[in-house]
This record gives C-alpha cells, sequence and structure tokens, in this order.
C-alpha cells in the first residue's frame, strides 16, 4: 500500500483536488489494495450515502467484491427495508447484528457508548473474523465532523488488519455528485433531510457545518462516533455490562 501525505498535505489535497481527480485516486486506492488482499477485502456498508459511494467505487474495480452491513434492533425502518432492498441486489453483502438482551431497553440514554459498543463494535468484530478480513474498506471522510478530522487513507489500528478510506478527502457535495452522475440508489431517509444516518433513538435532522451534529444529540457522545473505528476490531475486547 502507498504511504499516507502528511495531515497538512491531506488538508490541501481535500481543497486542491477537483472532483475527478478525487474519484481518480479513490479508485486507484481500491485498485491497489484489491491487487494486494484479493478476497480478504471486504467493504463495511452502513448504507449511508458515503457506504454506498465507496460500495459503488470498489464494485467498479472488482466486481466480485464482498461486503458486510451491521445492523441494530434500532434502525429506522426505512433503513431497514433499504437494507433488504441493498441485500436482495448484492447477495455478496452479509448482515451482522447483535440480538442478545441489553442490561437496559434504554441504554441509548444512559450508557450510550455501551449500547454501540454491544449493537455495534460487537458485530464488527464478528464480521471481520467471519469473513476472514485483512482490508476492510470504509466510507469514513476528514470533512464529516469534529471526531473525523485525524483518520488517514490508509490505517492500521489493529494487528493484521488494514482499514482503507478511499474517499477521506471528499467533502459532501461531492458524495452527493457522485452519487447523482452515477444514479446511485440511496436510503430515502435522506429525502426526509437527515445528513448522517444512524439508530432511530440516536439520530435526529441537524443543520450546520458538522454533517453528524444530529447523532447522540443531548449525550456527551452528541456528534461523536459509534466506536467501530476507534476501538480495536481485531483483539477480542469482551464488553462488561
Ligand atoms: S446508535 Fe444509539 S441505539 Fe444504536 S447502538 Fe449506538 S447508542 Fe445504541
Amino acid at each position: 500500500m502507498r504511504d499516507n501525505p502528511s495531515p497538512d498535505e491531506l488538508k490541501a489535497l481535500v481543497e486542491d483536488l477537483n472532483f475527478a481527480q478525487k474519484v481518480d485516486r479513490s479508485l486507484g486506492l481500491i485498485r491497489e489494495a484489491w491487487e494486494e488482499f484479493g478476497e480478504r477485502m471486504v467493504v463495511a456498508n452502513s448504507l449511508g450515502k458515503d457506504s454506498v459511494a465507496v460500495w459503488h467505487l470498489a464494485k467498479r474495480v472488482a466486481p466480485e467484491i464482498r461486503g458486510f452491513i451491521i445492523t441494530t434492533r434500532f434502525k429506522p425502518a426505512e433503513t431497514v427495508r433499504f437494507m433488504q432492498e441493498e441485500v436482495a441486489r448484492y447477495p455478496e453483502l452479509r448482515v451482522f447484528r447483535n440480538d442478545e438482551p441489553l442490561p437496559d431497553p434504554e441504554l441509548y440514554k444512559v450508557a450510550p457508548d455501551l449500547c454501540c459498543d454491544i449493537l455495534k463494535v460487537k458485530p464488527t468484530r464478528w464480521a471481520v473474523e467471519q469473513m476472514n478480513v485483512e482490508c476492510w474498506v470504509t466510507g469514513l471522510r476528514c470533512t464529516e465532523g469534529r471526531t473525523r478530522t485525524d483518520f488517514m487513507e490508509v490505517e492500521q489500528r489493529d494487528k493484521g488488519l488494514i482499514k482503507l478510506n478511499p474517499i477521506l478527502l471528499w467533502q459532501e457535495r461531492e458524495v452527493w455528485q457522485y452519487l447523482a452522475l452515477n444514479q446511485v440508489r440511496v436510503n430515502p431517509l435522506y429525502l426526509q433531510g437527515y445528513r448522517s444516518l444512524g439508530c432511530a433513538p440516536c439520530t435526529r435532522i441537524a443543520t450546520g457545518p458538522d454533517e453528524r451534529c444530529g447523532r447522540w444529540v443531548g449525550t456527551s457522545k452528541c456528534g461523536g462516533e459509534c466506536g467501530i473505528h476507534t476501538r480495536p476490531l481485531k483483539t477480542p475486547v469482551e464488553v462488561i455490562v
């Protein structure tokens, strides 16, 4: 895999590269990783706009590439329907969901980090293990919000697991530009005004410069992360409830 630019170079590239150059760069990153990892490379698909853009890009490079979806009991009905349609269209997308009982039915209110750990991080670990993943591909972007400014295009937070963020440099407008130009189907919740999608109790329609500011509103996690990008995925960490 290629070396990452420095954080300052990355920030400059966000502004300096045009849309077509960013698409080429993303395809190049995916192609290099596919040549190195082949079927051990898998796309994480959250069913949001960034994920469906990355899924489309990855399919252009490797039509046989596999993906996984992490879903929870709290996903909105629209997202569940969209997921079912996507899985019917792409049977190579595997769905992982943790149905174990929660210590509190409203855990998302009292301990959202623990709730995300149980319902999102844990099944992501299952996906990585069961699909024999050595490189996972995400739709993470560095302009999405306050918690996403320090990521790199190629990362290794866990030994033996590379994370590729091929659209790290894309801005929100460029994602929509790509989806419109390629007529990619998106989650219908965007029609209602959502800009970042998650579980129903933790996601609101929000405006402003921070795309993720409608997530976990009213908690210490507001605008933050569910943990799949920040917690270890290869190392089994037991969740203490
Ligand atoms: S987004 Fe909310 S409901 Fe979903 S797993 Fe995290 S805390 Fe729980």
